[in-house]
This record gives C-alpha cells, structure tokens and sequence, in this order.
C-alpha cells in the first residue's frame, strides 16, 4: 500500500531514491570531466521514482507520518517528498485544505527551516519562522512586502485551528559548507503571528512555532554536538580523548554516562588489517597507468576495470554499489596519492566514539551524520590462518573479536535497481562478495574502532571486501559502509551472521552462545 506507509516502506523508498541518486552521480561524474553541464541528479533520481511510484505516504495529511521517525535526516528535498513528509520540492510551507471545507482556508501541515531569510532566531523547543514572498528573484534579500497568501496564509490558520505541524530543520552540514540537512524534529503549534519590518525596511510575517512537550529530542542533540565541536560546552562522560593514541587523524572518544566502568579491557591499537608472514597473499596486481588521478570515464584504468567496469565511488567518496570485490588504486598505481579510489586507506575520516551502552559492553557511533554509502572504518585486528585455524578451533570461537568472512548473514538487496534507469540488468548489480579465501580477524589484542561495533538483526552498516596493494603485496581489507543516512549519535551496528559451522550443526545446544539485545523487530534471538 503506497498511501499510507510504515518504516520497511519509508526506509524502502530512501534506500531506492539514493540508490539511483548514486548511480546517477557516477553517470554525471564521467561526463563532468568532460566538461558537460553537471545536472542535478537528486531531482532526476525523485522524478524517477515520482513517475514509477515508488513513494509513500502519497495523501497529504496533518501531524505524523507513518514510518518517518522523530530524528530521520535527509541529505535533499526529493526524499522528504517521495516518503510524504513535506511535498513541494522547493517551498517552505506544505498546506492543504481540510476534506469537505473548501470555503475554509487551507492549513499549514509541515515547514521547513532553512535558515534562508535573514531575519530567522532559532531555538530548540521554540522556532520563529519567516512567512514567504516578497524576495527578488535569484537575491537574498527581500524586495517587497509579503502577502497574507498561500503558505502565509495557511500559517495563520493554522494559528486558530491549533493543528499540528510538521517541523523539519535545515542545518548546515558541519564537515561540508555545501551540504544542507534536513532533520525531522516533531510536531509543533503556531502559537503567535505578526508583522515585522526586516532588513531591507519591507514587511514580513513571522510565526512563532512551539514544539508539542513530550516527543524525543531531535534537533537539541544537533545543537548539543555543534556546542562540544566548538568547545562551548563540554563533554559529559568522557574517558579518555582519544583511544586511538593519535593513531587515527581524527581522535576517538570514549564516553561512559551509563555507569562507572573506566574502559574497555586492554588492547593494542592498530589502524589496520595485520597478515601473518605465513599468510599466502592475493596476487600481486600491476596498478595501473593513469597519469594524474584516476578519471571515472577513463576506460583504460586497470584498478576501474578489476572493479567491474564503473568507478566505485562518487566525486565525494561515497560507495556507489556494493561489488563482489573493490579494487581501489595503491603504492604501484601510477596516479597521484589523492587520487579519489582510495578510499578506505587512511583511516577513520568521520568522528566517532565508543561508547558504553545499557546493555551491551562498548558500542561505536558516529558524531556526524552520515550519507548512506558513506565509509565508516575498516575492521582491523591480526588475521588468524588456516594452521592456527584448524589447531586453535574452540579458542577461536569463543573469541568474542572475530571477523569471519565465511559467517552466513541475511542477504539484502543495496543496490540501484538497473530497470529503474532503463538500463539492461547486467552482472554489475550482482551484490555476492567474491573472497579468494576465507578470511578471519582477530582484534581482541589488536584491533581498532571495529572491535566495539555491537551485532543488529536489523543493522545499518555492512562490511565490503577491499583489495589494494601495501608492500608490493596484494591483500583484503575490510571495509565498512553507512547501508541508510544515519544521524549523529546513532549506534552503528553490522549484521555479525551466523557462524557456518553452528548452522549445519543442529545437534549442539550450545551453539547459541549469548541471547541477542539489538532490539529489532527481526531479531533471531541469538548471537552464535
Ligand atoms: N560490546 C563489545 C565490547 O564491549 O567490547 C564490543 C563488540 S564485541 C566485537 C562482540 C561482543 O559484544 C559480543 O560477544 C557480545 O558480548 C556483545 N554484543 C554485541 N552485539 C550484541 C547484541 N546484539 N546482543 C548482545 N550482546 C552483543
């Protein structure tokens, strides 16, 4: 049912929309190197799935809407039109009229802030919000008065009826000057109106909006992380500044505000994957000859092609489709180090921190939101190989750090549907892992910020074999990936799977090693 959804559908159409939002930024990424128009692919990807209606919530309405949750984010305005939160693509205010009252005025159902008109003050439970006209075209400065019309006018009805309205904050994203998000914050009241003069001398509505008590904070967390980044407020519950030691070049927090635990049991950190000299390492590649950084269209790029074909990331370093095997560019590739195919190289680039949960040890979240597709870390520890493997079978499994490629997880579908583009389905959109040999890490005495990721029947990241080249040497590397947006302070979790041997053997009771906590409507119950 289209009309009216439920958080599978919401998540559904956002995973669809910025699949094809992807896929579209890596067709105009090839032709911006040739200098042809860059055109908006958001837009394109909406009218896309407008047309083939894949969207949701398609009836406007007043208050909630079904399956978008206090707190969502939204990188661009054609998400929260095609899951129905506010449906104009560029106005601020969404109105209708109410069924069988068409003398009546229509009534404001959701406004998006954004901060555009001069004159807005902004506060967390309290919003004053500037009605819309009276700008010149292509200026941000007002012209001429605003008029009781439209928007403003639906507004002011809003004020008498008292109904609920939808609040979506625009803010500016704090790693990038360019980029705007969108957070749903709850429902609030038109609680007063008036006339202002503003800076240009014209007149503007103003319309205080208050947010209904009760309702989980969404935009104070945002504000509280701006005041700790700019050091206006301090932290509560900090450990340590930074577990990684400098390690990582952005620091790692470890924050407690649960309980009176110091820390985690001590480790050793390493920023990366460590193999045994007695491992046998994946072929050698040759790397390829680009000459300055590797172009998207540039066909005859080695590191591209091993990659299927297209490049895997987008201009700004987001994956653009899960593959059975990355290869990003190394040491004997001939482009520059900056070159835009390295991606999960350098470390942790987003700030994150452990922290201790309620329930389940140490945790990871990110304090920046988080595109889906973005990188999050690699899984780093000591690869444990085959003779350890087979010699130390028991310590292995009850060694609550390991990563396991050869684990059974749910599969789930990630990547653009090809049709939905008019293009052939082809081997590209295959989304099975292709690993030479099974690969099992250990980060319980080495490791980095993977080890505190936490196991969801119902995750929001997923891990992807990488392979480059260190030391004239080919090797995998674990990479793991935002699957949605995730806003800040959200836990990241990965789907740990089910041991293979605990699945084929039924016979042992204990191979459900620890009742599972994620929470998930889905859960399987166990951890194994
Ligand atoms: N929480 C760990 C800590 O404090 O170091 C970090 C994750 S560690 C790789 C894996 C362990 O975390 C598991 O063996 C289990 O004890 C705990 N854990 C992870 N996910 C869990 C879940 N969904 N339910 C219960 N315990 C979980």
């Amino acid at each position: 049912n289209r009309e009216d959804g439920n958080r599978e559908m919401v998540n559904y159409v956002m995973l669809t929309f910025d699949a094809v939002r992807r896929r579209l930024s890596q067709i105009e990424d090839t032709k911006q190197s040739t200098n042809a128009v860059i055109k908006r692919p958001d837009l394109k990807a909406g009218n896309i799935l407008m047309t083939k209606k894949v969207r949701t919530n398609m009836n406007k309405r007043i208050g909630a809407v079904p399956g978008v949750e206090i707190g969502d984010i939204f990188f661009f305005r054609m998400e929260m039109c095609v899951v129905g939160l506010h449906a104009p693509s560029m106005a601020g205010i969404d109105y209708m009229s109410l069924k069988g009252d068409l003398q009546e005025d229509p009534v404001a159902l959701s406004i998006v802030s954004s901060g555009g008109y001069d004159d807005d003050v902004e506060d967390s439970d309290v919003l004053i919000y500037s009605g819309h006209g009276g700008m010149s075209s292509g200026k941000e400065k007002q012209a001429a008065d605003q008029k009781l019309e439209r928007g403003n006018l639906a507004l002011e009805t809003s004020l008498h009826r008292a109904n609920e309205v939808r609040v979506i904050r625009g803010m500016k994203d704090f790693n990038s000057a360019t980029t705007k998000i969108y957070i749903y914050d709850g429902l609030y009241k038109v609680k007063e109106s008036w006339v202002e003069k503003g800076k240009s001398g014209c007149n503007m509505f103003k319309y205080k909006l208050e947010r209904i008590p009760g309702q989980p904070g969404a935009f104070t967390v945002w504000r509280s992380i701006q005041k700790w980044k700019e050091g206006l407020s301090s932290r509560h519950g900090v450990v340590l500044q930074d577990i990684t030691s400098g390690s990582e070049s952005i620091p790692v927090s470890l924050v407690n505000d649960v309980d009176n635990e110091k820390g985690p049991a001590y480790f050793t950190y390493f920023p990366t994957i460590k193999y045994p000299v007695s491992f046998n390492l994946v072929h050698t590649s040759y790397g390829c000859n680009c000459n300055s950084a590797c172009v998207p269209n540039d066909l005859s790029c080695s590191c591209i092609q091993n990659s299927g074909g297209d490049f895997p990331f987008t201009a700004n370093g987001i994956l653009v489709s899960r593959k059975p095997l990355i290869h990003e560019c190394g040491p004997s590739c001939r482009c520059f180090p900056n070159c835009k195919n390295r991606v999960s190289q350098s470390g942790v680039k987003i700030h994150l921190e452990v922290f201790k949960t309620k329930d389940r040890g140490w945790g990871l979240r990110s304090l920046d939101p988080l595109r889906a597709g973005s990188f999050i870390c690699e899984y780093a520890g000591e690869v444990i190989d085959k003779f350890k493997l087979m010699q130390n079978r028991e310590e292995i499994e009850n060694d609550e750090y390991v990563f396991d490629t050869s684990r059974v997880c749910d599969s789930f579908k990630w990547n653009y549907e090809p049709a939905l583009l008019g293009e052939e389905s082809s081997n590209d959109a295959n989304e099975d892992y292709i690993i030479p040999s099974r690969l099992v890490i250990s980060s319980k005495n080495v490791g980095n910020v993977a080890r505190f990721i936490n196991h969801s029947c119902s995750p929001n990241i997923f891990w992807q074999p990488i392979l480059y080249e260190h030391n004239n040497q080919s090797s995998i590397h674990i990479a793991f990936f935002a699957i949605r947006h995730i806003p800040p302070m959200t836990e990241l979790t990965y789907d740990y799977g089910v041991s293979s041997s605990s699945e084929a053997d039924n016979s042992n009771p204990f191979r459900w090693k620890k009742k599972c906590l994620c929470g998930s409507s889905k859960c399987r119950g166990h951890l194994t």
